[in-house]
C-alpha cells in the first residue's frame, strides 16, 4: 500500500515538473513515506528522518515531507515541534498538502478547491503513476483504503481511517491507464481487499471488479491481496477459476492456529474455519498457492496455543508465511487492555520455530517445480539476472541476453530453493 501511495505522491510531483533524482542528497523534495505496524517499522522510520537532519541543515532550501501513518488521518501532535526541519506533514494516501506547500512557495496562490482539482485525492480520482520509459511491469491499485476491522494488534484502522471502498469507474480508468503505460499485471490492494464494495450498495463486487478489469487489453495478470477468511466468498473463488488472468494465488492470513488467540486477537474465525477455507480454496482452484501471515508472541499466549499455531502450518503447509513477533501499538485494544507478557526470547524462539518449519514446506513445495515449465512474467534485471514470477507467484531467475522485460514467457525450472527458483527460456 505504501509503495502504490509513494507512486501516486511520485505521479503528482512529475505533473508540477519534477524529476526523480537517484541520490537524496540531490534532491530539492524528499517524501519519507511511513509505516507503523510494527514498532520496528515506527523505529525505521525516525532512523530515517533524523539521518535527514543533517541533509536539510546543508540545503536548507530543501523541502521535507513526512507522509504515512507516523502521520495518520488524525495528524501527530507534537510531531512538528518535535522535528522542526520537517516542512510538511501528510496522512498516508494524500499527496495534497505536500503539492500546496511547493506551489503556495512558488508564490502561486492557492485555493483548497483548485489543489483538488488538480491533484487529484486518492479516493476520488484518478492517479498516474510514473512510468519511466514504460519500463514499470507490474504495478497497484488500492481499491479499499482504511480499514474498520479493527483486529485487536492492529494500528492500521487509526492510522489510516475508516474503511472506503474507492469508484468502480476510477479503477478501471486507472487500469486503463497502465495498460496504455504498458504495465502487464495489476495487483489489486486492501487491507481486507474481499470486502470491497461492502461499505457503498451501488458499486460491484470484488469478483464483478475483477471480471471488469479482465476486460482491459494489455492487462495479462491480476492479482490481489490481502484477503479476511470471513469475507473469502464462493464467487471469488469462481472468478479465479474462471478468469485466465487472475493469478491462482491468495492472500489470506490466519495470524494464529489457536481458538482463544484468535478470540483474543478479535480475528472473528475459528481455527477450523480457517482450515476448511485452505481445503475449500484447493478444492475450487486447481495448483493455488496461498500465503498467510502469522503473529507469534500474542499478549498471554501459552506455549500450548503457540504449538497450535505450529501444527496449523505444518499441516497446512502454506506456500508463503509471512512471520511476525507481536508488538504492542498505541490505541489498538491489545496495547490498552493485555499486557505483552511473551519476553522477546520466547518471541523470537517461536519466530525461528515456525521460519524453519516453514524452509521445509516451501523448500518441498518447490521441489515441485523442478523440470517443470511454466510461464514467467519478467519485471526486472537483478545483479545481471532476470527475475520473474509464476503464475503463483513463485520468484524466479533466468539467465538471458535478451531484453525480457514485460515479457510472459514459459521457462524450464532447473534449480529450486525454499526463497526462490531458477529456470531457463525454453
Ligand atoms: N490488513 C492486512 C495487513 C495488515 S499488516 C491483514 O489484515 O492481513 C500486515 C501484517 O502485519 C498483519 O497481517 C500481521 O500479521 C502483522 N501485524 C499487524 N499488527 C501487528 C502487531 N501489532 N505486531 C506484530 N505484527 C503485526
Amino acid at each position: 500500500m505504501n509503495v502504490a501511495d509513494s507512486y501516486h505522491v511520485a505521479s503528482s510531483l512529475e505533473q508540477l515538473g519534477y524529476e526523480a533524482t537517484k541520490r537524496a542528497e540531490d534532491a530539492d523534495v524528499i517524501v519519507l513515506n511511513t509505516c507503523v505496524v510494527r514498532q520496528s517499522a515506527e523505529d525505521k522510520a525516525y532512523g530515517r528522518l533524523n539521518s535527514l537532519k543533517p541533509l536539510k541543515k546543508k540545503r536548507p532550501g530543501m523541502v521535507i515531507n513526512v507522509m504515512g501513518c507516523l502521520i495518520g488521518v488524525r495528524g501527530n501532535e507534537g510531531f512538528k515541534e518535535r522535528f522542526p526541519y520537517v516542512d510538511v506533514l501528510s496522512p498516508p494516501s494524500n499527496p495534497e498538502p505536500l503539492l500546496r506547500y511547493l506551489l503556495e512557495r512558488e508564490g502561486k496562490k492557492v485555493e483548497q478547491s483548485q489543489t483538488e482539482q488538480r491533484f487529484a485525492r486518492m479516493d476520488e480520482e484518478l492517479i498516474l503513476p510514473l512510468n519511466e520509459q514504460g519500463s514499470l511491469v507490474s504495478s497497484f491499485i488500492p481499491i479499499v483504503l482504511g480499514c474498520s476491522h479493527a483486529c485487536s494488534y492492529c494500528v492500521i484502522p487509526y492510522r489510516r481511517g475508516v474503511e472506503k471502498s474507492r469508484s468502480p469507474e476510477v479503477i478501471l480508468a486507472e487500469a486503463q491507464s497502465l495498460a496504455r503505460q504498458g504495465v502487464k499485471e495489476i495487483t489489486l490492494l486492501g487491507q481486507i481487499v474481499d470486502r470491497y464494495g461492502k461499505d457503498s450498495p451501488d458499486y460491484p463486487t470484488l469478483a464483478n471488479l475483477l471480471r471488469s478489469i479482465h476486460e482491459i487489453e494489455g492487462i495479462e495478470r491480476l492479482r490481489f491481496l490481502t484477503s479476511h477468511p470471513n469475507y473469502f466468498s464462493d464467487d471469488l473463488l469462481d472468478a479465479i477459476a474462471e478468469l485466465p488472468k487472475v493469478m491462482p494465488h491468495i492472500e489470506v492470513p490466519a495470524q494464529a492456529g489457536d481458538d482463544e488467540v484468535l478470540a483474543n486477537m478479535r480475528r472473528g474465525y475459528t481455527e477450523k474455519q480457517y482450515r476448511d477455507l485452505v481445503r475449500h480454496i484447493r478444492d475450487k482452484v486447481s495448483g493455488v498457492s496461498i500465503a498467510t501471515d502469522i503473529i507469534v508472541g500474542f499478549p498471554g499466549e501459552t506455549q500450548e496455543q503457540f504449538e497450535h499455531t505450529y501444527e496449523l502450518l505444518e499441516d497446512l503447509k502454506m506456500d508463503v508465511a509471512h512471520l511476525a513477533r507481536y508488538s504492542p501499538r498505541p490505541q489498538t485494544l491489545s496495547s490498552r487492555s493485555m499486557v505483552d507478557d511473551v519476553p522477546d526470547e520466547e518471541k523470537w524462539r517461536r519466530f525461528r520455530a515456525l521460519e524453519d518449519l516453514q524452509e521445509g514446506i516451501a523448500a518441498e513445495i518447490h521441489s515441485k517445480y523442478l523440470g517443470e515449465q511454466t510461464e514467467i512474467l519478467f519485471e526486472a534485471k537483478q545483479k545481471g539476472r532476470w527475475r520473474g514470477r509464476t503464475p503463483t507467484n513463485k520468484l524466479v531467475f533466468v539467465e538471458s541476453d535478451q531484453n525480457l522485460l514485460g515479457k510472459i514467457l514459459p521457462v524450464e525450472i532447473v534449480w529450486t530453493g525454499p526463497w526462490s527458483m531458477q529456470g531457463k527460456l525454453v
